[in-house]
């Protein structure tokens, strides 16, 4: 296995030689930032990475440096734990483990580079400020290991989670690169869109999932897989040496499973139709859904769901079209979940209520906002009766929140609460009409909540004004 990607590698490498060239726009090729990423899956839980990152520069000014979060590096036994501390020992299942990763080198035609261990930041200062249209080529090689977690990232007794594992370019907004310390609460990964194309080995007898299109070659015994993939956020893989693989095909979306329940594939054809419905088509064509152990109920990546394996039921439901409404707050439609956590958080959770009522189960989506409502008022009561009057304004950053307690019911139950105000004063078709705005015009772009309340203002006078006033109350 290791000589083929290695042989893979090297072609790259001499194809891709010329690391500093301008490029002209023509319409559809109009070239984007592209990730190439040759993994080698060992069975000690380690991964030998290549990683060939094409950055082209579509941010509308000149750059001097790139700046990459390596997300691995927070599992490092020098860091705080990744998680939060009254989620341990769900995180850690057989105890404390470490990840590391180990950047061997990187290269291209740069001034120099530094990798800030405490930040995670892979600094790239260029030799030239990179002008709009222009591109450049970094390279790198590293080295994971894996901790063993039931988090985003890590192996367990189900298999591997390969989420968030490669330095990641960070999100560009306002004319600077966005970064944050690592937070164990919330979701700590934000980024633009890029096109991807990473080739791994399959370990036999294994299965897996992932981001983007497939192509599967056998060769001197070995399975080589290639999955290709554009505007996504970020590329996610599971694999699994005891989970079964199913698929089916709708609308032009290959939508797979890796799990063993048997609705699931039937839940995200639904999803998929009730949300293509409401705001707008899906944007991929594939979509991969995996059960696999974890510490919250499910998380969302490019094109992939990761769900709880231990859930079922409505809950489960609940949980797929979750995740699935991510695809388009998140996935499709990106904001900073680093400082407003509740703009696709809230959204998601409402556009889950939707999935509930545009299904019939009505009884359902009534549950769901009863639990929202009484949970996050039993939360301002407990704050209250211990003298600490709950801060309930939305918004602020997720290293901020005192515990996942208290980040869930603001981002969450209060976020929910609020679009289902706003559906009772606006008119759900009203309201429907905005959301489709806001999906048609931010697709694959990164949206302030200012780019939200424009779209709110233009079906409904003044809506926005009412969103300001939920978020900032207390
Ligand atoms: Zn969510």
């Amino acid at each position: 296995m290791k000589k083929k990607i290695i042989s893979i590698i090297s072609i790259a490498i001499i194809v891709c030689s010329l690391l500093v060239f301008a490029v002209s726009c023509k319409g559809a090729d109009e070239p984007v930032t592209t990730y190439n990423i040759w993994l080698d899956i060992q069975e000690d839980n380690t991964v030998e990475c290549s990683q060939k990152v094409d950055v082209v520069n579509n941010y509308g000014a000149p750059i001097e440096e790139l700046k990459f979060n390596v997300y691995a590096n927070a599992f490092d036994k020098q860091k705080p734990l990744a998680c939060a501390q009254e989620e341990q020992a769900d995180f850690y299942p057989d105890g404390i483990s470490y990840g590391e990763f180990a950047l061997k080198s990187l290269y291209g035609e740069i001034k120099e580079y530094e990798f800030d261990f405490d930040s995670n930041i892979i600094t790239v200062s260029l030799n030239a400020p990179l002008q709009v249209g222009e591109e450049i080529s970094v390279d790198m090689q590293y080295t994971l290991t894996l901790p063993h977690t039931n988090g985003r990232y890590g192996f367990n007794e189900k298999g591997i989670s390969l989420t968030g594992f490669y330095p990641m370019l960070c999100a560009y907004v306002n004319g600077d690169w966005f970064y944050d310390e690592y937070s164990p609460i919330g979701d700590p990964y934000f980024s633009d869109v890029a096109k991807y194309e990473v080739t791994f080995n399959l370990p036999s007898g294994w299965e897996f999932v992932s981001s983007g299109k497939i192509k599967q070659d056998e060769e001197n015994g070995e399975t080589i897989i290639t999955a290709k993939a554009k505007d996504i956020r970020d590329f996610a893989l599971i694999l699994s040496p005891t989970l079964a693989k199913s698929s089916i095909k709708f609308d032009g979306v290959e939508i797979s499973y890796l799990g063993e329940k048997p609705d699931t594939l039937a839940y995200a054809q639904k999803a998929l139709e009730v949300y293509g419905k409401l705001f707008g088509k899906y944007a991929y064509d594939t979509l991969a859904i995996a059960d696999m152990p974890f510490v919250a109920g499910g998380m969302e990546y490019g094109a992939l769901c990761v769900i709880n394996e231990t859930l079922g039921g409505a809950t489960y439901e609940e949980v797929v079209a979750h995740e699935i409404a991510h695809q388009w707050w998140y996935g499709a439609v990106g904001s900073n979940n680093l400082t407003d956590a509740w703009q696709d958080e809230g959204l998601t959770s409402y556009a889950t209520y939707l999935y509930f009522v545009n299904i019939g189960n009505v009884e359902y989506s009534s549950l769901m906002m009863s639990d929202a409502y009484s949970q996050f008022h039993r939360f301002i009561d407990i704050q209250n009766s211990v003298g600490e009057s709950a801060k309930g304004v939305l918004g602020g950053k997720l290293n901020s929140f005192p515990s996942n307690y208290y980040y869930t019911n603001i981002t969450y139950n209060k976020s929910l609460i609020m679009w289902k105000y706003l559906q009772d004063t606006l008119g759900k078709d009203t309201l429907t009409k905005a959301l489709q705005e806001y999906y048609a015009t931010y697709k694959f772009k990164i949206v302030s909540p200012d780019n939200l309340y424009a779209c709110l203002d233009n079906s409904y006078a003044n809506a926005s004004n009412m969103m300001k006033n939920w978020i900032a109350s207390v």
